[in-house]
């Protein structure tokens, strides 16, 4: 069975749309961009077209490629300062002469809407809420809608970034499942991956995940998109793999909406952390 990341999207964009439109003075986004990345342009359209459509205000602000860290440092540190904006994120990846890590965590935590802040991740270690890192929170959630408990579940995550792999852990652990978390140093990969009983794929190559490495009746969470010849590909071989498994999801149309619509949510949960 599919998991339609598309269609839990749009139920939960309409459940914020239907709680934004009773504020007065609607939540605010503001994304910055340093460069012309063009799978960069595709995801702020998204994100504008996701701000259009609760009814939330959007602000895109794209500085040039060779925009130094000072100027950037000073965005920043103005929109912290700004009571009208209630999320602020940066778009990734930045140009290599910009130290990413310095910029996120130049952001305050109340408006760090992407849950990258040291701050945030560490929060989520704690098991405290705060704003979660929007695509291993689309995957919880995913599963949540779908009435997929993952408590004493086997849970094989495979792929180690700090963007997905490392929060979702964190996420899975605090719902108490039995975590393995693999990487590109893992000897005998499909040791591992066979005894999930749910595997999340987050490495970023086409395919690379085959029948013979996932158990029947898995749950399987593909992360990866990669772009190739034939359109947007994820991590797992997605045509030879679904017969065997419980449930899976597809790519495009699975975990790349929950990303958004989880954006959705933290600038909503942003915004009522500033004005508690
Ligand atoms: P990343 O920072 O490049 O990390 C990739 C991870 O995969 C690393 O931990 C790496 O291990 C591991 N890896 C690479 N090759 C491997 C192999 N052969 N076997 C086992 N592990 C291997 O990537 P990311 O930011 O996490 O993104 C991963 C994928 O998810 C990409 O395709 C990205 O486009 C996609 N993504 C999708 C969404 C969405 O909304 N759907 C959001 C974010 C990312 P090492 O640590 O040992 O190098």
């Amino acid at each position: 069975m599919i998991l339609d990341g598309k269609k839990i999207k749009n139920q939960i964009l309409d459940e914020l749309k239907d709680e934004v439109n009773n504020l007065t003075i609607k939540p605010k986004l503001v994304v910055i961009q340093v460069g012309n990345n063009e799978a960069s342009n595709v995801y702020i359209k998204q994100k504008n077209n996701m701000c259009n459509y609760i009814g939330y205000n959007f602000e895109h602000f794209k500085l040039d490629e060779d925009t130094n860290i000072d100027n950037l440092l000073e965005l920043i540190y103005k929109l912290n300062n700004d009571d009208s904006v209630n999320g602020i994120l940066v778009q990734l990846p930045l140009p290599k002469h910009i130290d990413s890590n310095k910029i996120i965590n130049a952001i305050s935590p109340v408006k760090d809407v992407d849950g990258l802040t040291d701050t945030n991740i560490g929060m989520l270690c704690h098991k405290k809420d705060s704003l979660y890192s929007c695509t291993p929170y689309g995957v919880m959630e995913l599963l949540d809608r779908y009435d997929i408990d993952v408590s004493e579940k086997n849970v094989v995550i495979v792929g180690r970034s700090d963007l997905v792999g490392k929060p979702m852990s964190m996420m899975m652990l605090n719902k108490d499942a039995t975590v393995t978390i693999c990487h590109s140093k893992t000897n005998n990969l499909t040791e591992f991956t066979k005894k999930a009983d749910i595997l999340i794929v987050a490495i970023g190559k086409p395919n690379f995940i085959t029948t013979d490495m996932i158990r029947e009746d898995a749950i399987v969470i593909d992360v990866g998109i990669s772009r190739t010849e034939l359109g947007l590909c994820g991590d797992v071989d997605f045509d030879s793999v679904k017969d065997k498994v419980k449930y899976i999801t597809p790519v495009p149309g699975g975990v790349g909406p929950m990303t958004v619509a989880m954006l959705g949510k933290n600038i909503l949960k942003a915004y009522k952390l500033q004005n508690k």
